[in-house]
This record gives structure tokens, sequence and C-alpha cells, in this order.
């Protein structure tokens, strides 16, 4: 992905109430942060943070935090909250390979993983976040019927991705290869910044949903 400095991106979000600066002092004490008590989801990878401004909008049962590793890239999730703030989200300016040091085991109740980068190259398939060195790092955190939720527009990345979840012992819950042309798994979907734009190209969207293995039913 290309990636414009943003003059004052790091001081503002430095200075944000909305980012979580001291997330290794954290674990196990997350849902403290908000108003309520409730499940956890994350997105690791928020990018401008639209998909889960809307998701907080519609759950406010639900506490949300976004993970995003780029100061510029936040900087837009957090000019929307202020705008619109809402209790139950907030943000970490982490990046996603420290995220054992952020949770608990059994904290987390969603990741949603939506247009990761595809790291395309062989030599750095360990990066991806859907790789089973990731998928075992997630398992772990996720709480009991806690299940991941991944969308792209990337096949390659895609059947990775499917590859990864049988390796790694998951269950998939379901999968589609056309995601805004599939009634069920489309059913209260909510577009991100990158689905909207790869979706207006024709590119069709790729999505499946999966449990770690000691969930399994
Ligand atoms: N999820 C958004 C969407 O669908 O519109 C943004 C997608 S963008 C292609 C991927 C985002 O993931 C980028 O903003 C990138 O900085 C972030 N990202 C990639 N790897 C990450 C990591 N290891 N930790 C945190 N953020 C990461």
């Amino acid at each position: 992905m290309r990636l414009k400095h943003i003059k004052g991106a790091e001081e503002a979000v430095a200075l944000s109430s909305y980012v979580i600066h001291d997330a290794k002092e954290r674990p196990g004490t997350w849902n403290r942060l908000f108003d309520s008590q409730g499940p956890i989801h994350i997105e690791i990878g928020m990018g401008k943070g639209r998909f889960l401004m809307e998701l907080a909008a519609q759950n406010p049962q639900i506490n949300y935090i976004g993970i995003e590793r780029y100061s510029s890239v936040l900087l837009r999730a957090i000019q929307k909250m202020e705008e619109e703030p809402l209790p139950n989200l907030c943000f970490l300016c982490e990046d996603a390979s420290e995220l054992e040091q952020f949770f608990a085991p059994g904290e987390i109740n969603r990741i949603y993983l939506n247009f990761s980068d595809p790291w395309p190259k062989a030599r750095h398939a360990r990066r991806r976040l859907t790789s089973v060195n990731y998928l075992n790092r997630y398992a772990p955190l996720l709480a009991e019927g806690g299940q991941l939720e991944f969308k792209t527009d990337n096949e390659a990345l895609f059947d990775f991705s499917l590859e990864s979840v049988e390796e790694a012992g998951w269950k998939l819950l379901g999968y589609t290869r056309d995601l805004h042309n599939d009634p069920q798994m489309n059913a209260g979907n909510i577009m991100t910044e990158y689905e909207e734009k790869f979706s207006s190209r024709g590119n069709p969207i790729y999505k499946l949903t999966a449990i770690p293995p000691r969930v399994r039913s």
C-alpha cells in the first residue's frame, strides 16, 4: 500500500484520547476501559476506520478496538471520531506482530481482517495476517465461540488463507468468492474503504469466517 506521510500525524495520534497508548499494560482489563461490559471485537489493519465506526454505531453493546500501525492512516479515523465520538470504540497505533502483548488469552470475541496486505513474495508469507503463523497466535486470544472474519479482493491471498485455515486446524464456518452476490454471507455486510474501491472496479469480494480448533462444536 502506498503511504502518504502526513505532517503532524504522529503528534496528533500521540495526543488523542481515542488512542490507547499503554496497550501493553492492559491485557485482561480492556472491558474496564469502556462504559459497559461487552464482547470485544477487534479489527487488525483497520485503515481509516469506516468499517469499525459503522459497526460500533450499530452495536453499542459490543466494544471495538481498531489496530492500525501507521499514524498517518489512523489520523483519519481519529478525525472521524472527533466528529462523531463513539463510547464503545478505541484505537491502537500498533503492529499486530505484538498482539499477544495487548490481550490476555480468551479476551477477544471476534477478529476482523479486511483487505489485509497480501505480501505477495513467498519469502514474506509469514507476514500475511492469515498465515498459519498468525492463526496460531489468534487462536488462544479468542474466547469460546470467538471467530475470525476475513475479506479481501485478492484471490491468491484468499486461496492461501483457505489453506492456512485448514493447515492450522481451524474450522471453516463459511466462505464465498463473490460476497456481494451471496445473499446469506452478505447479510448485514458493512463495506470498508478498500471494499468500496475494489468492488466499484468490478472486482469480486472474497470472504471467509472460521473458528479456532479448541472452540469446535
Ligand atoms: N481494513 C481497511 C479497509 O479494508 O479499508 C484498510 C485496508 S489496507 C489495504 C491494510 C491496512 O492494514 C493498512 O492501513 C496497513 O497499515 C494495516 N496493517 C497492515 N499490517 C499491519 C500490522 N501488522 N499491524 C497493524 N496494521 C497493519
